[in-house]
């Protein structure tokens, strides 16, 4: 380990011995430090400042210096940290209400757990003890958690070595124009066949309404209407997992509202509180909720409800509210998608920009008329780097951070982004794109 600690300073150092890298080969990971942030931008230890081009993991939907949620969290752990799921607090009771105010329909009731893996977990429970059903049926471009239940029904590479999956989970086909063999709505009557051959046993359909990690893949405007109708016709509940796509992400407060649909279950974590503190939440509909009345809700943990997550989430949906970040993401959204499709036109590596709001991807190739990839589903479980690994790292050197994903770069910047820091994220990638397009075939 001695040479490649040489680069790291001395916090670097005793991190890489002592934690863990999360989804990565050990002698690969290379923790950054960082010191502080300030709206979308961050600070490392040796002085760099960089425009978070991806809100940290598609999280920081709010920036480094929301000072209400900070002060929210801090007044918490004063008048009090904890206390059981038994007991409530004004913040917990109140997050409850906004969250039944700003989801979708008539969604009413949230359990609240202290991540997206957990959220997803709960909806997977209830969806079957509210059914009686245990199938659920999940796409194969999709993330929903790490944990048993949650990595089942996840449908990217990061599943496999965790197999084999909690029985019931079931994979199908995904809405994906400029990948897929299928036609998205081809995907659908897909679906619709699965949920027909596997009889009266699917508890659930779960998707990411646009779907994140895998891609920013963003279905035709009929496609998750049709997908719930589909849904219910076989008795089965649609899930939306909203933990990337919400809270102003698409320009939208959710993924769902883009298409106009009522989940009878959504899943929440990320933006929820800005990523100031761990929270995720499991929100249902009236009748769901009623089923538990006479039937016990079999599930919880020590830190369901935590006041101080619970204070975070409070102010950081009030902080959406009076800034109006969900009308501006919407706003520099639609400024973000003309500059990022002005890059696809520039850059042959470029095969698609796609997305909405301030939730975008660049989907790079090596061969703009076969579509060949640089980054394959394989390489997310493998050593070494991708041509799209090195397209982000040089971003980073020209001041700009941004995530990446098997095949694509993602542009999920926190709400509050200036154009200023837009211009300067965007002359960044510019930069970047032109290792890709070097190592184009022909
Ligand atoms: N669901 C979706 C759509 C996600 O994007 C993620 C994380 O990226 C999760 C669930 C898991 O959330 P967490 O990492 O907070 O456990």
């Amino acid at each position: 380990m001695g040479d490649e600690l040489s680069s790291l300073n001395d916090i670097e150092q005793t991190d890489k011995r002592h934690v863990f890298g999360t989804w990565s080969f050990q002698s690969e990971v290379s923790p950054t430090q960082v010191v502080g942030g300030d709206g979308a931008r961050f600070t490392t230890a040796d002085g760099e400042e960089y425009i978070d081009f991806s809100g940290q993991l598609m999280c920081s939907n709010l920036g480094h210096s929301a000072d209400g949620v900070a002060d929210a969290i801090a007044e918490q752990a004063r008048e009090g940290a904890y206390f059981a799921p038994g007991f409530t607090t004004e913040a917990r009771a109140r997050l409850g209400e906004k969250l039944a105010d700003v989801t979708p329909g008539a969604l009413t009731k949230t359990f609240f757990s202290t991540s997206g893996t957990e959220a997803v977990e709960a909806a997977i429970k209830i969806a079957r003890f509210y059914t009686g059903k245990q199938k659920i049926i999940s796409r194969y471009r999709s993330y929903h958690g790490a944990t048993a239940g949650s990595i089942s029904v996840t449908g990217d590479p990061r599943r496999l070595p965790a197999e084999p999956s909690v029985p019931g989970a079931i994979k199908a086909p995904d809405p994906y124009a400029y990948g897929s063999t299928l036609e998205p709505m081809e995907s659908l009557e897909y679906i619709d066949e699965m949920l027909e051959l596997e009889g009266d046993t699917v508890a659930a359909v779960l998707v990411e309404p646009i779907v994140g990690s895998n891609g920013i893949l963003v279905p035709p405007e009929e496609y998750l209407p049709e997908l719930k109708r589909i849904a219910h016709d076989h008795g089965a509940l649609l899930i939306c997992d909203e933990v990337m796509s919400g809270f102003g992400r698409t320009g939208e407060w959710f993924g769902s509202d883009v298409f106009d649909v009522t989940p009878d279950i959504m899943t929440m974590a990320k933006g929820l509180t800005g990523a100031y503190a761990p929270l995720g939440a499991t929100i249902v509909t009236p009748e769901i909720a009623d089923h538990f009345e006479d039937e016990m809700f079999c599930h919880g943990h020590t830190y369901a409800g935590h006041p101080v997550a619970c204070a975070a989430g409070l102010a950081a949906v009030e902080t959406y509210e009076e800034e109006n970040l969900i009308e501006r993401a919407s706003e520099i959204g639609d400024i973000l998608g003309e500059r990022l499709a002005e890059l696809a036109a520039d850059h042959p590596s470029v095969g698609e920009a796609r997305g909405v709001g301030l939730f975008r991807g660049l989907e790079l190739t090596r061969s703009a008329d076969e579509r060949v990839p640089f980054g394959k589903r394989a390489d997310k479980i493998s050593t070494g780097t991708t041509v799209v690994d090195e397209v982000a790292a040089r971003a980073r050197d020209h001041g700009v951070y941004v995530a990446n994903m098997i095949n694509t770069l993602i542009i999920a910047p926190p709400l509050v982004l200036t154009e200023a820091d837009l211009d300067r994220g965007i002359e960044a990638l510019d930069a970047a794109l032109e290792h890709s397009d070097a190592q184009m075939e022909g």
